[in-house]
């Protein structure tokens, strides 16, 4: 497969949060010209939205080694890497200081809307590993289009959070009951966000990191504010697979989180129900909502509804260009096995690189949360493996391109819906945070 396309051209990377600020420094390393494209005003926009949550990894486990020299290069003063950022934090003392070095390669306000083969649609094959790429945007200005060398998509999916919906589609109603609907997790520092829910009957959806954080922020609300209750909604039959192992998660803030939610939860105002799959909304007659599962169960007199239900990449933007994803978890075809839950139930996952990551279509790379499709326990760290292994594909270094020089954690706890929604799951939260009984050994590939 032919990893140079067009050498004068820069290599384009789709997105300036974490994983695509790490690739553009990994290629800046290798002297490859390099060109972000960012759809927000800043870097780490994503990131920024979830700013008033604190990460359940160190500042260890949160800097690019590529970056971080960079950044050192550059008299940059490195956090205390034992403590542990908000999403604020992350992104004020690294992404946007890493970002502010690459000066005008990093374009803001620049949305990626499609990327091709110049001239040739998804059915052209004559002559199109030789074609640069063609990346479409819009700007303030209008339409444009980039032409690249190789195109990195590390744009999350952060834009893709899953619906309400227990089918994957949204509920009867959803669109409809959408001011009364949040798909983030609520800052409740913020007065006009606790206003919003304080004394009110808030439903929550979902089981992983971010729903465990709602329901922590909730109830410590309801302790504040008489009259706030929460229904907590659970697609699986029990909950208990939801904190199971939160004890032996060995990134510990993450299990801490888990043993705060069940705290939580047992002492609040929570009614749990299981085996809820959303089917429906309704609007009752005072205005309120009432949430009907495809078994016939309602929750009724509903003020608030908080969906987290993990998200889902937007693969719309990446039609016309040659993909080979699993149909499952929509991610790289040879990366699904290492991360899916119904094929390895949590057993070993090695570090990847450009190898699972490649893609038919020469010169495109899927990687960050993006590349893991719709699995849910993506963490930084495998993403900057991620990002100097494809650099260095990109760059024709093939030895490095196939090393493993990462150094996880050693474990993790692990689980997701596939595993568990036969009779007893809830799709994954936020990021990946694991609902299992069962540890996931993140190890070094020794072939
Ligand atoms: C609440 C939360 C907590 C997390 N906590 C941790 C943790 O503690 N430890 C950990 O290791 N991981 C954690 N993660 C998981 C993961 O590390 C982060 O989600 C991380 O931000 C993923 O980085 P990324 O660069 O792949 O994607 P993102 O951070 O989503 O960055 C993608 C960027 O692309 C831009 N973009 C999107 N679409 C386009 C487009 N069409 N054109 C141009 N630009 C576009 C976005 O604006 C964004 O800036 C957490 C995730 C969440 C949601």
């Amino acid at each position: 497969m032919r990893e140079q396309h067009n050498t004068e051209l820069p290599v384009v990377v789709i997105g300036a949060g974490p994983a695509g600020l790490a690739a553009a420094a990994h290629l800046r390393s290798r002297d490859v010209d390099v060109l972000v494209l960012e759809s927000g005003p800043h870097a780490g926009a994503a990131v920024s939205e979830w700013g008033h949550v604190r990460l359940f990894s160190p500042w260890s486990e949160l800097i690019d080694p590529a970056a971080e020299k960079l950044l050192a290069g550059a008299g940059w003063t490195s956090p205390q890497l034992a403590r542990y950022p908000t999403g604020a934090d992350w992104v004020a003392s690294y992404l946007q200081q890493l970002a502010d070095l690459f000066g005008n390669a990093v374009r803001y306000g620049t949305t990626v809307t499609a990327v091709a083969k110049q001239g040739r649609d998804r059915l052209v094959s004559s002559g199109r590993d030789e074609a640069p790429f063609t990346v479409h945007v819009r700007t303030a200005e209008g339409a444009d289009h980039i032409r690249a060398r190789a195109v990195v998509d590390a744009s999350g999916t952060w834009t893709g959070p899953n619906p309400l919906g227990g089918d994957g589609v949204p509920a009867i109603g959803e669109a409809n009951a959408a001011a009364h609907i949040s798909y983030r997790i609520p800052d409740l520092r913020d007065p006009a966000t606790r206003m919003r829910y304080a004394g009110k009957h808030v439903v929550v959806a979902g089981t992983g990191a971010s729903a465990k954080g709602a329901l922590i922020g909730l109830t410590a609300l309801a302790k504040e504010v008489p009259g706030t209750r929460i229904s907590w909604l659970v697609r699986r039959a029990t909950v208990g697979e939801a904190f199971a192992g939160s004890g032996q998660d060995e990134l510990p803030e993450r299990g801490a989180l888990g043993q705060r939610a069940q705290a939580a939860v047992q002492e609040g105002p929570v009614a749990t129900l299981n085996g809820f799959r959303i089917a429906r909304v309704g609007q009752e007659e005072d205005g309120r909502l009432a949430i009907e599962s495809f078994d016939g169960q309602v929750v009724d007199g509903v003020d608030e509804i908080v969906v987290l239900t993990g998200f889902r990449p937007d693969l719309a933007m990446l039609s016309e260009i040659r993909l080979d994803l699993d149909p499952v978890l929509q991610a790289p075809r040879e990366l699904a096995p290492l991360i899916d839950p119904n094929v390895h139930s949590c057993g070993t996952v090695y570090p990847h690189g450009a190898k699972e990551l490649a893609q038919p279509e020469s010169g495109f790379y899927l990687v960050g949360m993006k590349s893991y499709g719709r699995a849910t326990s993506f963490l930084a760290l495998t993403g900057f493996e991620q990002t100097r292994s494809v650099a260095a594909a990109i760059a024709g270094d093939h030895d490095a391109a196939a090393r493993v020089e990462l150094t996880l954690p050693d474990t993790g706890v692990c689980g997701g819906s596939g595993l568990f929604d036969d009779e007893s799951a809830d799709g994954g939260g936020c990021c990946g945070a694991p609902a299992g009984p069962e540890l996931i050994t993140i190890g070094r590939a020794t072939d």
